[in-house]
C-alpha cells in the first residue's frame, strides 16, 4: 500500500518531486526502487508535504532550492522565488559590454541574489553591488554567494549613495495592488510583488533617480509587467535614449533596456 510504486500511481499532484524531496532520489532512481515501502515516519512526512502543496505552498519553499540560469539558489519565504523570465535580464546583460571590460553593476532589490550572483559568476572581473531593503532577504543572498559581492541594506538607491555604475538592473515589484494574479502568490513576500495601484510605483522611483547613479552612457535594465511597456518607455522620457524592449519566453513584454543621455 505504501510502496513508491503506489504513490507514483496515486495521481497526487507533484508526487514525483515530493517523493524525490523526501527520499532524496531522482525520478529515475524512484522508478528503479519502486517496490520500496515507505516506513511510518516517511509516510507521515510525505502526507505533510502533500497537504502543503495542496494548500498552494510552492515546491521551492518546500525544497528550499530553486534553479536559476546555471546555478541553484537557496530560497526562503522571505524572498521571491526566482522566475525563468528573469533569465532574460542575464542574457541581455551578458551581451552588453566587451568581454574584458570591468563593469560596475548595481542590482536593486536583489532578493535571494540571483541577478548579482549569476552575473558575477559569469564575469568574475565585474564589480557588483546588490541592495535590498529586507535584511532577511540579504541574509539569504549572502548565503547564496561565494564571490566578492557588496551586499547593502537600504531602500532602492539609499545604500548606493555617492556611487556610480555602468549598469543598474532591477526586477522590482510591479504587480498592481488588487491584481487577480496575486491570489496565486500568497506564499511569497507581497512587498516583493506589489507596487501601488498601477504596479509602477517602484519602477518610477528607480527611473527618476537612476541618472544620479549611472556613469556616462550607463545602462538601466528593468524587468516589468506585461502591460507596462508603453508606460515605462514614456517614464524613461527625456533622460534616456537607445531604448530597447524585450519579450519573455511566453512572448510577453518583460524587459526594457535604456541608456542615459549625457
Ligand atoms: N514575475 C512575477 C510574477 O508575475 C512578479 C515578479 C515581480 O513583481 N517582480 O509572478
Amino acid at each position: 500500500m505504501s510502496s513508491i510504486h503506489n504513490y507514483l500511481k496515486s495521481g497526487v499532484e507533484d508526487i514525483i518531486p515530493l517523493l524525490g524531496l523526501l527520499l532524496k532520489k531522482s525520478h529515475a532512481e524512484l522508478i528503479s526502487i519502486s517496490n520500496y515501502q515507505l516506513n511510518l515516519e516517511q509516510k507521515k512526512r510525505l502526507e505533510v508535504l502533500i497537504k502543503q502543496r495542496q494548500k498552494g505552498k510552492p515546491f521551492a519553499y518546500q525544497s528550499g532550492i530553486q534553479g536559476f540560469y546555471h546555478l541553484d539558489f537557496k530560497v526562503t519565504p522571505s524572498v521571491l522565488i526566482p522566475r525563468p523570465e528573469t533569465e532574460l535580464l542575464i542574457d541581455i546583460s551578458l551581451d552588453l559590454f566587451p568581454k574584458k571590460q570591468a563593469v560596475k553593476l548595481l542590482d536593486l532589490g536583489t532578493g535571494c541574489g540571483i541577478i548579482a550572483i549569476t552575473l558575477k559568476d559569469k564575469n568574475p572581473h565585474w564589480s557588483v553591488t546588490a541592495t535590498d531593503f529586507s535584511a532577511a532577504a540579504l541574509r539569504v543572498a549572502e548565503q547564496n554567494c561565494q564571490a566578492d559581492i557588496s551586499f547593502q541594506q537600504g531602500d532602492w538607491f539609499a545604500a548606493a549613495e555617492g556611487q556610480t555604475f555602468d549598469l543598474i538592473i532591477s526586477n522590482p515589484p510591479y504587480i498592481p495592488a488588487g491584481d487577480c494574479h496575486l491570489a496565486e502568490l500568497t506564499f511569497e513576500p507581497q512587498n516583493a510583488l506589489v507596487s501601488g495601484a498601477d504596479g509602477l510605483k517602484d519602477i518610477k522611483i528607480i527611473i527618476n533617480n537612476s541618472h544620479k547613479y549611472l556613469q556616462k552612457s550607463g545602462y538601466l535594465l528593468l524587468e516589468h509587467g506585461q502591460n507596462q511597456r508603453a508606460n515605462i518607455v514614456k517614464l524613461l522620457g527625456k533622460k534616456f535614449h537607445n531604448i530597447q524592449t524585450f519579450k519573455d519566453y511566453n512572448l510577453q513584454d518583460r524587459a526594457i533596456l535604456a541608456q542615459i543621455k549625457n
